[in-house]
């Protein structure tokens, strides 16, 4: 029979798990969640697994990185199946604070990055969400002190924010970051999926065959804003909103005029119904 994690509640008994780990060496990888938990994340823990001998998971739903108009409230939690999953992959322990553990009353510091994290991207939609992110991380750092952190390309601006956090703070831990888990027909898998409606679900996939298209196109030499346009279109006849569709080089994310500027990802955020949807793709 598999054990189950050791569920951790408090600071307190998060380091006092902890601390035998670290005695016994090769390695705690981290897994920051917030839960509903899919095969995406899956991947992050088995990726984890074959790193460190000790593999802890967060489940934290962050209010600080929600807007007050945004869904923390209705967020999905799934605690139950999210244990069955995690015990299934031998994870060691789950560490699940709540908020007021995480935040307690007086808690009066933030983390707020710069470069990457005001890139003009989503940012510029959740202007609240880098500093609430930075902020939890670098207290998951703190906590769990793990050796490595993996993190999903999925959220492909949190990656180059964290692992620039990381580097900056001088955090004594590798951030890793591990390809985007998709459905068949391409969307990428996300928490925020079981909101969407049969009709809607039909036409998700829409985000990342324009991100493919618009990649092959870019690297036969067709100019960049040119495929960025028709690609934008083709998202908003689909029955999007658009955020935003862009070309940006792969590290700075700072905006890139033709392939010469390169690495180049391509980044798009859009809403479908009340559903907000986020994708990006290496060219
Ligand atoms: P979340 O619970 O949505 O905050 O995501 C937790 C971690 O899982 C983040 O590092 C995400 O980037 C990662 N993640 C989410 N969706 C996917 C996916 N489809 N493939 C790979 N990683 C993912």
């Amino acid at each position: 029979m598999t054990n189950r994690p050791q569920v951790l509640r408090t600071v307190a008994a998060l380091r006092r798990a902890m601390t035998p780990y670290r005695k016994a060496g090769r390695g705690i990888a981290l897994v920051p969640t917030m839960g509903a938990l899919h095969a995406g994340h899956l991947k992050l823990v088995a990726e984890a697994r074959k790193r460190a001998r000790r593999v802890v998971v967060s489940i934290f739903v962050n209010p600080t990185q929600f807007a007050p108009t945004e869904d923390f409230g209705s967020y999905p939690r799934t605690f139950d199946a999210d244990m069955k999953a995690l015990t299934a992959l031998k994870v060691d322990a789950v560490w699940a604070p709540t908020v007021a553990e995480m935040y307690p009353e007086g808690f009066a510091t933030r983390v707020a990055p710069e470069g990457a994290a005001l890139a003009g991207l989503e940012d510029k939609f959740r202007p609240h969400f880098f500093g609430g992110v930075a902020t939890v991380v670098s207290k998951l750092f703190t906590q769990v002190q793990p050796d490595f952190a993996l993190f999903g390309q999925k959220d492909y601006q949190q990656l180059r924010v964290v692992t620039q956090m990381a580097k900056d703070l001088d955090l004594p831990l590798k951030v890793i970051g591990i390809p985007t888990v998709r459905e068949k027909d391409g969307l990428a898998l996300s928490s925020r999926n079981v909101y969407l409606s049969q009709a809607e679900r039909a036409v998700a996939p829409t985000l990342h065959r324009v991100l493919k298209t618009s990649a092959q196109r870019i690297k036969r030499g067709e100019p960049i804003e040119m495929v960025m346009e028709e690609g934008a279109s083709d998202i908003r006849h689909a029955g999007f909103t658009l955020d935003y569709l862009e070309a940006r080089h792969a590290l700075s994310l700072k905006p890139v005029a033709s392939v010469k500027d390169g690495p180049i990802r391509l980044l798009v955020a859009a809403k479908i119904g009340k559903t907000r949807l986020i994708d990006n793709l290496a060219v």
